[in-house]
């Protein structure tokens, strides 16, 4: 259509920022697209994606969009143990996680009833639990396959 000049993934951004009663700003536009082009990033490397697209903005406002978004559910953060803080933009279907023991890779895994919480503690302490987060740690296919490779001469 000539003269149309809509972006609709920009569209949708904007309009999922209006929703969850937020300003629309180029930085959370841009911290928005970056997490969901690389979801499970961590906040330095959305930080480079971010200055790599719409040049100057401080590392404090990647942070300060970052922390806004993540606090009104538009994305979702994972702190695995001994790690960053990864960021992803895959939210409210109660997924979980398989992290690489050797290069930290993390893919997701969908939750095994679908439902929060999946799992039913053994002792709930009288605690109202509405989650359960679950991390699978292991070794991804490619760090398997390079130990067998170094061990197999
Ligand atoms: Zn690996
Ligand atoms: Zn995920």
């Amino acid at each position: 259509m000539p003269g149309q000049k809509h972006h609709p993934k920009h569209q949708l951004t904007t309009m999922l920022l209006r929703r969850h009663g937020l300003h629309v700003t180029e930085q959370r536009l841009a911290v928005l697209r970056a997490v969901s082009d690389r979801p499970h990033s961590t906040a330095d490397d959305i930080d480079k994606a971010v200055g790599a697209e719409i040049g100057a903005i401080s590392r404090q406002a990647v942070y300060d969009a970052l922390s806004v978004l993540t606090d009104k559910g538009l994305l979702r953060r994972i702190q695995p143990a001994g790690s960053p803080a990864r960021y992803e933009n895959r939210v409210g279907d109660n997924h979980h996680h398989l992290i690489c023991r050797g290069c930290g890779r993390m893919v997701d895994v969908d939750c095994a009833v679908g439902d929060a919480p999946c799992l039913t503690a053994a002792d709930d302490s009288g605690y109202e639990i509405d989650e359960a987060e679950v991390i699978y740690w292991g070794r991804c296919p490619q760090c398997v396959a390079a130990d067998l490779v170094s061990t197999g001469d």
